[in-house]
């Protein structure tokens, strides 16, 4: 899984960033820089809490696996 930003709703403050640092980091601005890397099992919990936490509604996991 993946977590996704929705650019249009985010507001750049990184709450996110401090709720799932494993993931997601800051740029200059304070918008989320999102890394490439699979949300695994480990962190799924934590990524879905993360997603609920954002005041903006911006984030939302995606399911990258490939079609079979
Ligand atoms: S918590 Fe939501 S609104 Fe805040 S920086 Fe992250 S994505 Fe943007």
């Amino acid at each position: 899984m993946k977590i996704e930003v929705d650019w249009t709703r985010c507001d750049g403050h990184g709450l996110c960033a401090r709720l799932l640092p494993e993931r997601i980091a800051v740029d200059e601005w304070g918008f989320p820089v999102i890394g490439d890397a699979d949300i695994d099992a480990s962190l799924r919990r934590h990524a879905r809490r993360t997603v609920s936490a954002c005041p903006q509604l911006a984030l939302r996991l995606t399911d990258v696996r490939a079609p079979s």
